[in-house]
């Protein structure tokens, strides 16, 4: 039964840290977008591994391509020396990035996400002589010592001080809740004027940074899409001061939120793309895609043992192939579309709803309390204590959903990228009567 294992992480509690706190399960398989548990149940899943699984869990050609690495008896690890396997996958990512205007070139990187933001933020470094770093509130980049000092979450940094030298935050825009408290119409254009007049006021004690941070969606700070007008703004004003725009991309690319990579959107020129989740297919893997021009790095300058994993270029590859071949950044973003304003539908009947957002497959619920007074920018104040009891209810409705934002009120959906609109609609079967579960 699920206890049993459930009481054998308890035991080790001290030992053992893991998501069943918060999920109380123990799987048993999983297929597509459904997870069977040790007793039977059937799950909807809509965190897919975190947002890896672009193709839900044990796609064919996933499977078929793990197999054909085993039957060819390519080495499990070659050190990052390179293979065939290695040479059609860099290809394969050197030509999503690489336009007519701007070639990238690829740094593997040992095979997290944090890791590939290590890399952005040394490489950065290097690059302007610089030592400043700008991020951005709600942003999250990962947990090792760089990656957790440019994350805009105080909550993780308790007890780990000096993380890293001179990082500064700046308000993210957030189309509900407005960091200067206004209204949708004036909160982008504020937050274009301050990011610029920030980095330009040079009386003010804010020194030049050597690089920009940031991600297009915020997925852990509760999915919060920035602006394109935004985005355009914070590229056109790096650009012309000399500093470079990271994008981190670890959740959003790989045709999540309906493009390819989310910075396309915008049309801007990002000068380095961190990668990673879906772009292994399942399988840990982290790529730095950087700038021609910026690419300073001799081999070695960034190395680590597990570096461009032969298994997850497999998985990847075949997964980046799938992706592309059935047009799935299509499909993503009109299934995603619809889903959202089906979303949207089911906000009219629950007011604790607040906010529906996001863009593709990438989308968020932020959960209010609509009986306390509106705030200037008419938003209401964010219920967290109902968003766990939403969660717990999907959990027994059979729905798998992810918490995230301040103090966990935004409900994060991160569906299989292939799920289809019938299972859409079970979601949302499942989504209603948990809302209607948590309320009574
Ligand atoms: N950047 C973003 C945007 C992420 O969402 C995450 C992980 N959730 C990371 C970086 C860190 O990746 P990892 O957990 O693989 O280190």
């Amino acid at each position: 039964t699920n206890t049993r294992y459930l009481d054998r992480q308890d035991q080790f509690e001290s030992k053992v840290r893991s998501y069943p706190r918060k999920l109380p399960f123990a799987i048993a398989s999983a297929k597509g977008a459904w997870i069977t548990d040790v007793e039977g149940n059937e799950y909807i899943d809509c965190l897919s591994g975190a947002g890896t699984l672009a193709l839900g869990h044990n796609h064919a050609v996933v499977k078929d391509s793990i197999q054909q690495v085993l039957d060819s008896n390519l080495p499990m690890h070659t050190l990052d020396i390179t293979t065939p396997l290695k040479d059609a996958f860099s290809e394969r990512i050197y030509n999503l990035l690489s336009t007519k205007d701007d070639e990238y070139c690829l740094q593997f990187c040992g095979p997290t996400g944090a890791d590939a933001v290590e890399a952005a933020l040394k490489l950065a470094k290097q690059v302007t002589g610089r030592t400043g770093v700008i991020s951005f509130s709600g942003g999250y980049h990962g947990m090792t010592h760089g990656a957790l000092a440019v994350t805009g979450n105080l909550s993780p940094k308790q007890g780990i001080e000096g993380l890293m030298g001179s990082v500064q935050f700046l308000p993210y825009p957030n189309g509900y809740r407005c960091a200067f408290g206004l209204p949708k119409t004036q909160s982008i254009q504020a937050h274009s004027t301050y990011f610029e007049r920030f980095l330009t006021d040079i009386e003010s004690g804010v020194t030049k940074p050597a690089a920009v941070i940031l991600e297009m969606v915020q997925g852990e700070g509760g999915v919060n899409a920035a602006p394109i007008e935004w985005l355009q703004q914070v590229r056109r004003v790096t650009k012309a001061l000399g500093i470079l725009m990271i994008v981190d991309e670890v959740q959003t690319g790989f045709c999540r939120t309906g493009r390819w990579f989310a910075y396309q959107h915008a049309g801007i020129d990002p000068d380095m793309v961190v990668m990673s989740k879906a772009i292994g297919g399942g399988l840990p893997m982290a790529v730095l895609g950087i700038k021609k021009q910026y690419d300073v790095w001799q081999a070695g300058n960034h190395s680590g043992t597990f570096r461009g994993n032969q298994l997850a270029m497999a998985t990847g590859l075949a997964t980046i192939d799938y992706l592309d071949a059935n047009d799935m950044a299509q499909y993503v973003d009109e299934v995603g579309t619809w889903f959202k304003g089906q979303l949207q539908a089911l906000q009219t009947r629950y007011p604790q709803i607040g906010d529906v957002r996001g863009r593709g497959l990438m989308l968020g619920l932020e959960i209010v309390n609509p009986k306390a007074s509106a705030d200037v920018d008419g938003s209401y104040p964010a219920d967290s204590d109902l968003a766990a009891r939403i969660q717990q209810a999907c959990f027994k409705a059979g729905l798998v959903i992810e918490k995230g934002g301040r103090a966990g009120t935004v409900l994060r959906l991160l569906p299989p990228l292939n799920i289809i609109r019938e299972e859409l609609d079970e979601v949302l079967t499942r989504l209603t009567l948990a809302l209607d579960n948590a309320l009574a």
